[in-house]
C-alpha cells in the first residue's frame, strides 16, 4: 500500500499521529499499528558481535529503523557464529533463512568476480569516490542487477576509509619478500599477492590472531589502527605496514533479501534504504574519528614498527593489480560493464581529485612541514 492510501485509510486523526511519529502505544491507539503489518527480522552479520565500527553499525542500522519506522519493522543483529558462520551470511539471506545481513561483497567472489568492484579494487577508488559512483554515478543500478540473480537487493553499508597494508614478522624490503608469504589477504588484493609469489588466505575476522599466533598465516592484513588494535596483533607482529594499497576505501554492504524486501510498503523501504545510507557515512565518520587515537597507541605504548611499503614493491603491486583485473573482466561480460563503469567514474574522478582533494592535501602537508 503507498503511502497516501495508507494514511486515506487511517482517516485523519490517524494520519496526523502517524505523521508525528507516535510512540507505539499511542500508534495502537490510533489503529496504526494494529492496521499496518509489522516485521521482524534477524541480521546476519560477518563479524564478531558488537564488534567496534563493522559490528556496531549493523546494531546501530537496526535501532534506527526501528526508531524510523515507529517499531513496524525490529531487527535482532547476530554475530558470525551465533546463527550462520561468518562465509555463510551471503546463502543465508538469499535463501531467507535470514532476512538481513552485514559483510563485504567481495567476500562472495566465488559466486560472482564482479563482487569485489563493490568492496575494493586494488589502486582504485577512495571512501569519498566510491560514494560517488555508487550513488550517483550508476554504481548502484549495476550492484542491484548483479545481486537480482541471488535473490538479494544491496545496499552500501559503510566504509574503513583507507586500510593499512598489514601486521608482518619481518620487513618487506623487496619483492622476493612477498615469495611464499601466507597472508590472509581477502578480494582481488589476494590475487594480486598470488602473482607475486605469496599464497593468499581467505579467513573472516575472528580466527586471525589465532591463525597468525599459531603460523598458519605469516602475515595479516585486517583493516586499520582502531580495529587491529582491538584484536591484539601487537602482541603477536612487529612491522605494521601502510598503506592499503589493496583496500584504498572498503566499502561494506547491507544485504536485504530479495522477497523481503519487495514485500515492504514504499514508506518502509524508504525508511530501510534511508537508515542504510546514514550508516554508510556514519562508519567512515567513525573510522576517521578513531583511527589516529589507536595508532599513536600502538607506536607509542606498544612499539609497534610502522613502515611504509617500498616504491618498487607498490609499482610491481600495482602492475599484477591491473592483470588481474583486466583477466577477471575479459572473462564475464557482466564483470566487464561494472569494470567499464568504474573505470570510467574514475578516470573523471581522478582528474577532478587532483586539482581538489590531491592538491589540497599536498598544499597542507608543505604548510604545516
Ligand atoms: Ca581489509
Amino acid at each position: 500500500m503507498d503511502r497516501r492510501k495508507f494514511i486515506s485509510t487511517l482517516g485523519l486523526g490517524a494520519a496526523t499521529a502517524a505523521l508525528a511519529g507516535c510512540g507505539q502505544q499511542d500508534c495502537a491507539d490510533t489503529g496504526v499499528s494494529a492496521g499496518g503489518k509489522t516485521y521482524t527480522w534477524k541480521l546476519v552479520t560477518t563479524w564478531p558481535k558488537n564488534y567496534p565500527g563493522l559490528g556496531t553499525t549493523p546494531e546501530r542500522f537496526a535501532e534506527l529503523v526501528e526508531k524510523m519506522s515507529a517499531g513496524r519493522i525490529r531487527i535482532k543483529v547476530y554475530g558470525a557464529g551465533e546463527i550462520v558462520p561468518a562465509f555463510e551470511v551471503f546463502d543465508a539471506v538469499s535463501q531467507g533463512s535470514a532476512q538481513m545481513g552485514h559483510g563485504a561483497a567481495y567476500y562472495w567472489k566465488g559466486k560472482h568476480p564482479a563482487t569485489p568492484f563493490f568492496t575494493a579494487v586494488p589502486f582504485g577508488l577512495t571512501a569519498q569516490e566510491m560514494n560517488g559512483w555508487l550513488h550517483h554515478g550508476g554504481g548502484q543500478a549495476l550492484y542491484d542487477e548483479l545481486y537480482q540473480q541471488f535473490n538479494l537487493k544491496p545496499f552500501a553499508g559503510g566504509s574503513t576509509g583507507v586500510q593499512m597494508a598489514g601486521w608482518f614478522n619481518r620487513e618487506i624490503n623487496t619483492l622476493e619478500d612477498l615469495k611464499g608469504l601466507k597472508m590472509r589477504i581477502p578480494g582481488l588484493g589476494g590475487e594480486v599477492l598470488e602473482r607475486l609469489g605469496g599464497t593468499p588466505v581467505q579467513l573472516p575476522g575472528g580466527e586471525l590472531f589465532t591463525a597468525l599466533q599459531t603460523g598458519t598465516i605469516d602475515a595479516t592484513e585486517w583493516v586499520g589502527p582502531y580495529n587491529d588494535l582491538t584484536f591484539g596483533f601487537h602482541k603477536i607482529a612487529r612491522y605494521y605496514y601502510y598503506p592499503g594499497w589493496h583496500e584504498p576505501g572498503a566499502m561494506l554492504e547491507f544485504i536485504i533479501n530479495r522477497e523481503v524486501w519487495e514485500s515492504l510498503p514504499e514508506d518502509l523501504q524508504a525508511i530501510v534504504s534511508a537508515a542504510a545510507r546514514a550508516m554508510n557515512q556514519d562508519m567512515l565518520d567513525e573510522y576517521t574519528a578513531r583511527n589516529n587515537a589507536a595508532l599513536k597507541q600502538l607506536v607509542n605504548e606498544h612499539n609497534v614498527q610502522l613502515r611504509q611499503l617500498p616504491e618498487p614493491v607498490m609499482r610491481a603491486l600495482k602492475k599484477a593489480s591491473d592483470d588481474v583485473v583486466s583477466e577477471l573482466v575479459a572473462g564475464n561480460e557482466q564483470a566487464r560493464r561494472v569494470y567499464e563503469s568504474y573505470k570510467a567514474f574514475e578516470k573523471d574522478v581522478v582528474a577532478y581529485h587532483r586539482i581538489s582533494e590531491q592538491a589540497y592535501l599536498n598544499l597542507r602537508t608543505s604548510v604545516m612541514d
